[in-house]
């Protein structure tokens, strides 16, 4: 039986719209208008990831931007959420600090991306 998903390619500005069919395990992807719309269809499909980004408190009383360093399981978006809220980052925390390493065990970490 096939299955199909519908979505949009985010992997240009051309956002072209794209359909997943999955049939006994052979992928198709139609509407894509390059090869990056395959791959990145045919991921979406099977095990959609997303970068995460998010604010944390300094010990200043401020905040700071973070992202995951690479993009993270689309499962465990509010995971990572929650955990970012419990920590603080130190006061004189700069661009390209890590604060959290292999979040969750993701691979991924949490990076400094600017703040105060
Ligand atoms: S399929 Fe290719 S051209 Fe279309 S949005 Fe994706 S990357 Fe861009």
């Amino acid at each position: 039986m096939a299955k199909a998903m519908e979505t949009i390619c985010i992997m240009c500005p051309m956002g072209c719209p794209i359909t997943v069919t999955e049939t006994d395990g052979v992928f198709s992807v139609k509407g894509n208008s390059c090869k990056r719309g395959e791959v990145y269809g045919i991921g979406e499909f099977t095990a959609p990831v997303r970068t995460v980004t998010a604010l944390v408190r300094t010990k200043n009383g401020g905040v700071a931007s973070v992202k995951t360093s690479s993009p993270v399981p689309k499962d465990m978006i509010f995971d990572i959420l929650d955990g970012l809220k419990k920590i603080t980052a130190p006061k004189n925390s700069r661009i390209g600090d890590v604060l959290v390493k292999n979040v969750l065990g993701t691979g991924s970490d949490i990076v400094v991306t600017g703040g105060n």
